[in-house]
């Protein structure tokens, strides 16, 4: 994916640096935004820092093990639903099962070739941000073209600014899904910008009027989730009124 709005980043939890550098050139050439560490209390602290697609977490780290990780990020809201494949030594059959208790996605066993585990990121990437490897999104007569930044409403097509654009991607990825003002935030302007989570509501208001103006009532799909945020879903009880 060339898109660099859309390209997914992926956090690589290794202590091992020759099997470090493999992931991550690995990773980087498939054209993935990789980061690293050897830590596991790092990697806890980097999850909430800027939230990755997906986790590559290693089995046996030298202080906190990859199911510690794996188990607090899943207590964590802005954590738990990350990603997270395991990486295992071969055969340990009991701890796939732990693994896989623990909250993991999927597990790999070492030495694993990195076609393979290229092709699990991507089958987990699927399921959990279409948005990063399909070519289109449609939902309730929206439909993104991805590769052409083009987006139609009722087969009539609109024009939206990037940031609008990335916004309705994030929200049409997963219809019903409620996203907080700081988890849009971060995936569409990035953990480091110094942006107010009320420019959110202003991007929300541009979308809506847009989707308006092309299809009146459209608008109404996106939907104000009192106390919780947004979400792309048919109009409900608990809307808003803005
Ligand atoms: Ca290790």
């Amino acid at each position: 994916m060339v898109d660099e709005g859309l390209k997914a980043r992926i956090l690589v939890v290794e202590d091992e640096s020759a099997i470090q550098e493999l992931l991550a050139y690995n990773l980087k050439k498939e054209g993935f935004t990789v980061d690293c560490t050897d830590d596991g209390e790092e990697a806890l602290w980097m999850v909430e820092e800027n939230v990755p697609d997906l986790v590559l977490l290693d089995w046996m780290l030298p202080s906190l093990s990859g199911v510690e990780v794996c188990r607090r990020m899943r207590e964590k809201d802005v954590t738990r639903s990350v990603p997270i494949i395991m990486l295992t030594a071969r055969g340990e059959e009991s701890d796939k099962v732990k693994g896989l208790d623990s909250g993991a996605d999927d597990y790999i066993a070492k030495p694993f070739s990195p076609r393979e585990l290229i092709a699990r990121i991507h089958a987990v990437l699927r399921r959990t941000r279409p948005v990063l490897e399909e070519k289109k999104l449609e939902y309730a007569g929206i439909e993104i073209d991805l590769d052409a930044h083009r987006v139609l409403c009722l087969g009539k097509q609109v024009h939206l600014g990037p940031k609008e654009f990335y916004l309705l991607c994030r929200l049409m990825e997963r219809p019903g899904m409620v996203y907080s003002r700081e988890q849009l935030l971060d995936s569409v302007w990035g953990q480091d910008a110094y942006v107010d989570v009320r420019t959110v509501d202003v991007h929300i208001r541009r979308i809506r009027k847009v989707l308006e103006e092309a299809a009146p009532g459209l608008e109404r799909v996106i939907r104000t989730v009192r106390a919780a945020g947004y979400t792309i879903d048919k109009p409900g009880e608990d809307e808003e009124e803005e």
